[in-house]
């Protein structure tokens, strides 16, 4: 089989068109053709009114080698790739060994998990959270009523932090085994529409994500794997290993029990403060990383559509319309969206009391009335929190507390329209623009509840994108914050056996641990280090 890339056809072409173009590109007779499935399919829309869609296919022809020798060097056509996933160890027939352990029941623990059921060491899975059903009604808990569940959120329970989400499904990782192949195939299995195999920017949304995960759960248990929910890990029991680096031997739990372990996956997403704490308390090695601080900004999406698309907005092939802007400021500072979520609304997403969090999610369809996105500046130790590992926690806590009261002390998030942001006045009403964050939106003044650098570099970045995409600075358009929770704060540095680099047998994962960012990622992460947990008990 043959993969050609890059090839482009107008967006309203002819189904036979896209045969036509094949044969035209790879100069062959139509007969020659044999076969041919989509790969990919993605759009070009820099120029608004001759937008492209843009295929990477699968072919199957006659005379293959002739036609690979033709287009030797030509990076668009070559041999279609493996994409299979290959399993790297497998539990010996009757294995009783110790049960590897999977902290977190996020994307990176799913995936952890899933790898090691699949291989036969049955892992036990624990998370701090409920199963996704009645962790659903406790998120919605924050949003109706204002009541938060410090272990039953946003971030923590069933499905991870990326449940209640916009559910996009790529990433920028470099993937030379297709493993990201691997987990999009598991989704579809387990009920996400197939789309997600060849769409260049898939997403699922949040109600499918509900129930992939309980799918998921009930193939990791057929499997032999077990989950005990409401079950946090609250400290690690450790011994000095014959090589001086302390081994890992068990957790305590919350409820007081003790769970033997020599081998634990800590996936555990980057809003777990107390557990950070507590590996700094027990001299597991960590580091300060880099993250994001600003807002979260919202358009109608209609006018996201127009900017985008032009007349072609709203076309079924293109869907609600997203965007990726980035600024370089005057000030050194760079400011970029993330996590762009078309189509969507702003949620509510702290995990601690007294404190106002905002990120984004959609359904599927991507229907709701605004789109929205992060409109961040990046931070790093060096300069914005130098004192330790910990630091970018407290700085994290202290603009998130900042917005509960700026918001009211109700859970609601401070809000300003950008005509007012950029005036340095406070916001008393409503424009055009209505959020969507629920609980509810306090109109005041965001400086309160930034750094002051954050608002300078914010300030210069509006226009910029305002010239990028139409309205994007329109003096109605509302921002709310903060939007602190961009990555993880903190890294638990590994080695190249996927260990703590100075805990044996602890396996730090995912975007907790510093090593993904997003849903993709962090399942890619987790196949990784259960690979390495599974090489390393099948070694020893
Ligand atoms: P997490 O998903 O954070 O999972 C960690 C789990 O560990 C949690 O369930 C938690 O309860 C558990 N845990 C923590 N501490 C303990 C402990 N001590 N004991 C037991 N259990 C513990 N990414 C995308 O790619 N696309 C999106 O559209 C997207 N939208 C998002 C929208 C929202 C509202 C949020 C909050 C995030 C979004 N993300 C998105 C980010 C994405 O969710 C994360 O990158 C991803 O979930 C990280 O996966 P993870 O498994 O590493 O950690």
């Amino acid at each position: 089989m043959l993969r050609l890339s890059g090839l482009n056809l107008p967006l309203d072409h002819a189904p036979e068109a896209l045969p036509e173009a094949i044969c035209t590109r790879l100069r062959i007779e139509r007969a020659a053709l044999r076969d041919f499935t989509v790969f990919k399919r993605g759009n070009d829309a820099r120029r608004r009114n001759a937008i492209l869609l843009v295929y990477t296919l699968d072919i199957e022809i006659a005379d293959e080698a002739e036609v690979l020798a033709r287009f030797e060097g030509d990076k668009d056509v070559r041999p279609t790739p493996d994409m299979a996933y290959h399993f790297v160890a497998h539990a010996p027939q009757g294995w009783s060994g110790r049960r590897p352990v999977v902290i977190g029941a996020g994307p990176c623990g799913l995936f952890a998990g899933l790898i090691l059921a699949q291989s036969g060491f049955r892992p036990i899975i624990l998370d701090r959270g409920k199963v996704v059903r009645q962790r659903t009604k406790d998120t919605w808990g924050l949003w109706r009523r204002s009541e938060l569940n410090p272990d039953s959120n946003v971030q923590f329970g069933e499905g991870g932090a990326g449940t209640f989400s916009d559910g996009k499904l790529y990433c920028r990782v470099k993937d030379p085994r297709f493993l990201g192949r691997k987990v999009l195939e598991e989704f579809v299995k387990a009920g996400a529409p197939d789309d997600i195999l060849w769409q260049a920017h898939p997403h699922i949304g949040t109600f499918r994500l509900v129930t992939m995960v309980e799918s998921m759960r009930r193939t990791i248990e057929e499997l032999g794997g077990e989950y005990r929910w409401q079950t946090r890990v609250d400290d690690l029991a450790m011994e000095r290993g014959p090589d001086g680096r302390q081994q890992l031997r068990g957790l305590h739990l919350h409820d007081g029990s003790f769970l033997e372990a020599d081998h634990v996956v800590m996936a555990i997403g980057h809003s777990a403060r107390p557990t950070f704490e507590m590996l700094h308390d027990r001299g597991v090695h960590l580091e300060a990383k880099p993250f994001s601080i600003g807002v979260r900004i919202e358009h109608p999406q209609s006018w996201v559509d127009k900017a985008r698309y032009g007349q072609c907005a709203g076309h079924p092939d293109l869907g609600a319309a997203a965007y990726a802007l980035a600024h370089h400021c005057s000030n050194e500072r760079t400011v970029y969206s993330f996590c762009m979520c078309p189509g969507g609304r702003v949620v509510a997403a702290t995990s601690e009391e007294g404190r106002v969090v905002t990120n984004g999610m959609s359904q599927y369809s991507r229907a709701e009335f605004n789109a929205n996105s992060g409109l961040v500046v990046g931070i790093d130790p060096a300069r914005d929190y130098p004192d330790g590992p910990l630091a970018g926690i407290a700085l994290q806590r202290h603009w998130e507390s900042k917005a509960f009261e700026a918001g009211g002390g109700t859970y609601a998030a401070p809000g300003q329209k950008v005509a007012d942001f950029l005036a340095g006045r406070p916001s008393t009403a409503l424009g055009e623009v209505t959020p969507s964050y629920k609980p509810g939106v306090t109109m005041t003044d965001l400086s309160l509840c930034l750094p002051a650098f954050v608002v300078d570099s914010i300030r210069e970045a509006l226009p910029v994108f305002g010239r990028q995409v139409a309205n994007y600075d329109h003096p109605d358009v509302v921002m709310t914050g903060v939007e602190t929770r961009t990555s993880s704060p903190v890294r638990i540095t590994r080695d190249k056996s996927f260990q703590s680099l100075n805990t044996a047998g602890l396996y730090p994962a995912g975007e907790g641990a510093g090593y993904a960012g997003g849903i993709l990622s962090a399942a890619i992460d987790g196949i990784k280090v259960a690979e390495a947990v599974a090489r390393s008990i099948v070694a020893a």
